[in-house]
């Protein structure tokens, strides 16, 4: 920072010496904002933001910070932990430089068009360009009502709270383009939840994550523009996002588009191939929750697979019909693609650009996908039966319901030759869910198990070494198993938050061995099975 200038912070009535921070808020300075500034509930036309200020809480207290995020926007450790951190991230106060707004967009929820819905609980505190040039959007979620409210309150509670700290910084060291999270902070207020919507309203307490990204900008921003058939502003939004999210898209206006539209769907490929890979399933791909960048926004009621089941999804209030299972992600992100494409249709003079872009969706998809699922098989090389051994692999970690990412770390872990005599349960370790279906697929695992250990020692002459520190790098051995979120959720709702601390140390090198905390890379304990925020989550949050 060029000079060390001391910010005040407002609504603090005092003025505290502060770390610099260089805001450029070019969202609200350079699209048009709503003439109303209160918190009347209304459809905002003509805009893409309405100005809004967090709502105080009563205590804001800290209960976790990511330095890495930290150290990235430009905080100390000293600022983390001083009283005016607190205030501002818990939305009691203000920095010199904020901005804040509420974004207004829409969004097909479920496969239906839903109207406006916008940062119903989502308050954008600026745009912070760090030391290294970077813009990060600091945006806080539960900071209280905006116009984009509804019926609800603007608020989220510590369980989701946690889920979304701990998961943005978890994917991101997974090497999964994501959102990321600065800090969690406690509100002090309680804030009423029916957790299953089941009649059973219980107080919680209530928190606030500030998250950050370089742009939150999603499809529903500019569906909804396109809704009410504000076609001017809608190009000046897709021009304001290639300029500000996409500067190295250069060239002539449709040119520009065309561009950045095929790498929205790239970046879409991309994100969807890494959930696959880790075993992630986001449990609400609304067309409101899918970011312009193609990062990972929105945790709710998120999973990650224990036993392998594609057609499996955490989120309840999606029972019935499994739109948004794991197996069907690539699908729903082309779906919402589609309807991206359908909103900024009329800023194109020629609709090839946007079939191309579609195109390009699912030759990418389908590349990416490929060359990831043979990576991690430890596959090198091109052979004949490889597609037949991959499917084979795939339908036996269903049949006999295998822990995902355990099967993947143990396929990397076997030895350079196989003992005849062992078991497949000997070579692969405590990875079953079920003992019956453990004793039926032995044979079957056993044999398969052979078969790519020929494929990989043999046909591609590996050294074991070379070939467990290659399958390491792309089978995690940590990720954030939900009964793992749930238990520090557990410790945290009962004054102790030091699981999430663990966690987010853990979480940081998801690839490393790591023995101190072998108890963290087990599979799912029986307990968990079908325990609420273990195995059944809703939107509730
Ligand atoms: P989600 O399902 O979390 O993506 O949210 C869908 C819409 O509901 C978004 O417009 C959110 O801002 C809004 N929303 C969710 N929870 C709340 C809440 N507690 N208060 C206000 N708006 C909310
Ligand atoms: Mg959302």
């Amino acid at each position: 920072m060029a000079k060390d200038a001391c910010l005040s912070s407002q609504k603090l009535g005092c003025e505290v010496a502060l770390r610099a921070l260089q805001f450029d808020n070019r969202f609200v300075r350079e699209l048009p904002g709503d003439p109303d500034v209160t918190l009347r509930r209304r459809q905002v036309l003509h805009a893409c933001w309405s100005a809004v200020t967090p709502t105080p809480v009563r205590a804001p207290r800290v209960v976790a910070v990511s330095r890495d995020v930290a150290d990235m926007v430009g905080f100390t450790p000293s600022d983390t932990d001083a009283a005016w951190f607190a205030d501002v991230f818990g939305g009691n106060a203000l920095l010199d430089g904020m901005s804040p707004y509420a974004a207004c967009y829409g969004g097909h929820q479920f496969g239906h068009w839903a109207g406006q819905l916008g940062d119903g609980r989502a308050i954008t505190l600026g745009e912070v360009v760090n030391a290294r040039g970077a813009r990060l959007e600091l945006q806080l979620k539960g900071a209280g009502p905006t116009p984009y409210s509804r019926t609800a309150d603007g608020r989220a509670v510590l369980r989701s709270s946690i889920r979304e700290f701990l998961c943005s910084e978890a994917m991101h060291h997974l090497g999964v383009p994501t959102t990321r999270a600065l800090s969690l902070v406690a509100t002090g207020d309680d804030v009423v939840r029916d957790m299953l919507y089941n009649g059973n309203p219980r107080a919680e307490p209530g928190a606030i994550v500030c998250r950050v990204a370089p742009s939150f900008i999603r499809f529903g921003n500019f569906e909804i523009l396109a809704a009410r058939g504000d076609v001017a502003l809608l190009e000046q939004l897709i021009d304001f996002t290639i300029a500000r999210d996409f500067p190295q898209i250069m060239g002539d206006a449709q040119t520009r588009r065309a561009q950045w539209f095929a790498d929205v769907c790239t970046r879409t490929a991309h994100m969807v191939v890494q959930w696959m890979r880790v075993g992630f399933v986001h449990g609400v791909m609304n067309t409101d929750n899918m970011s312009i960048l193609g990062l990972t926004i929105d945790f709710g009621p998120y999973g990650w697979l224990d036993d392998f089941d594609p057609t499996w999804t955490p989120n309840t209030t999606d029972a019935s019909h499994r739109r948004y299972r794991f197996g069907q992600q690539p699908a729903v992100a082309y779906w919402n693609l589609g309807r991206l494409a359908d909103a900024v249709l009329p800023a194109f003079s020629d609709e090839s650009a946007i079939e191309a872009g579609l195109a390009l969706f699912r030759s990418v998809y389908a590349a990416e996908y490929d060359s990831m699922n043979r990576a991690k098989f430890g596959l090198v090389g091109r052979h004949d039966d490889d597609d037949a051994l991959l499917r084979d692999g795939f339908a036996l970690l269903y049949d006999a319901s295998l822990d995902y990412t355990r099967f993947f770390r143990a396929l990397g872990d076997l030895p350079d030759a196989l003992p005849d005599d062992a078991t497949a349960t000997s070579l692969v370790g405590d990875i079953f869910y079920d003992d019956a279906k453990r004793e039926q697929q032995d044979t079957a695992l056993r044999s398969w198990l052979t078969r790519w250990h020929a494929r990989v020692s043999v046909h591609q002459h590996d050294d074991v070494h070379a070939r467990r520190a290659r399958m390491h790098a792309v089978n995690p051995r940590d990720v954030l198993r939900n009964y793992l979120a749930q238990l520090a959720i557990d410790a945290a709702e009962v004054g102790d938050p030091s699981l999430v601390h663990t966690l987010l140390e853990v979480m940081r090198r998801p690839y490393d061995e790591q023995p101190e905390h072998v108890q963290f890379a087990a599979r799912r304990p029986e307990w968990a099975r079908s325990k609420v925020g273990c195995s059944m989550l809703s939107c509730s949050s």
